[in-house]
């Protein structure tokens, strides 16, 4: 049983607010809490009777796991030049994927801890043929393209109701209680490790039970940005329209076309941000 483990930090456990995962020395605790997050799910997996576990860092410069501290069951793909995204790696050899330290969508609960939609910066809306997505219903849809199933999702109580209306049957590990954006009821890590590690077991051993989630192309995608010229920028790519002042969409014959070129206008429209050539040299 081949396993993908999509790793963020927002729905780790310990982790209230912003400050913990930009500030030094905060980041570095935060980065450890969410290396051991990910160890637990590796355990519970092969507790459960997964055989290969690959590990995608999917969090700010993707390099955030402390590869010292991993299980040396596990492999890690590690830094952010990635065409796939917090999906690098994936394909169809695997029998299932966990989300885990995930969080929700922008514009979705306002009790999800640090809710945004894969860049806070410049995403406010992302839809999927019409449907609102935050990261991990996209990625479960991109995972379904592969027969890949979600199987797993780890984060808070407000994450883990927002995506069962996608995946209704996957196991989830509530590790902590959303207040606001930027505040939580915790439990502690050794009580986080142990739920999530029991449900990890209980998912792989599920793992024949969940179907994967496929949706026949073509994709549409429509996605509204928090400024103007981070939407118009994307549209250097010939097959993306504008459709609002701060509005894209595009459509693609597969979902896996589709998540790439929705990647590639994030990097343009974060890079817009402050002027695509603010730091060049020349
Ligand atoms: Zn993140």
């Amino acid at each position: 049983m081949k396993l993908f483990i999509s790793a963020d930090i927002e729905g780790v456990s310990g982790v209230a607010t912003n400050v913990q995962l930009t500030k030094e020395p905060e980041y570095q605790r935060f980065r450890k809490l969410m290396t051991q997050e990910v160890n637990a799910a590796i355990e519970g997996a092969f507790e459960g009777g997964a055989t290969e576990v690959v590990v995608a860092d999917g969090h700010g410069n993707m390099s955030n796991i402390l590869i010292e501290d991993l299980d040396e069951r596990a492999r890690l793909i590690s830094g952010s030049n990635r065409v796939m995204c917090q999906l690098e790696g994936l394909d169809s050899s695997f029998d299932g994927i966990f989300f885990v330290g995930h969080h929700g969508r922008e514009g979705g609960s306002e009790r999800s801890i640090i809710n945004h939609s894969l860049a806070g910066i410049c995403v406010s809306e992302v839809k999927v043929n019409g449907v609102v997505c935050g990261e991990t219903e996209i990625n479960a849809r991109v995972a379904g393209q592969f027969g890949v199933p979600s199987l797993l999702i780890t984060g808070d109580d407000a994450y883990v109701a927002e995506v069962k209306e996608t995946l209704p049957n996957v196991e989830a590990a509530i590790v902590k209680r959303g207040i606001d954006r930027f505040a939580a009821e915790l439990l502690a890590p050794k009580r986080a490790h142990a739920l999530i590690r029991e449900k990890a077991r209980i998912a792989v051993e599920r793992a024949k039970e969940f179907e994967p989630l496929v949706i026949e192309g073509p994709i549409t995608f429509e996605v509204e940005f928090k400024g103007t010229s981070q939407a118009l920028m994307t549209t250097t790519i010939p097959v993306v329209e504008m459709v609002g002042p701060k509005k894209i969409r595009f459509t693609c014959p597969d979902m896996v076309t589709a998540y790439k070129l929705f990647w590639g206008c994030v990097i343009i429209a974060m890079t817009a941000t402050n002027g695509v050539l603010s730091h060049a040299n020349a």
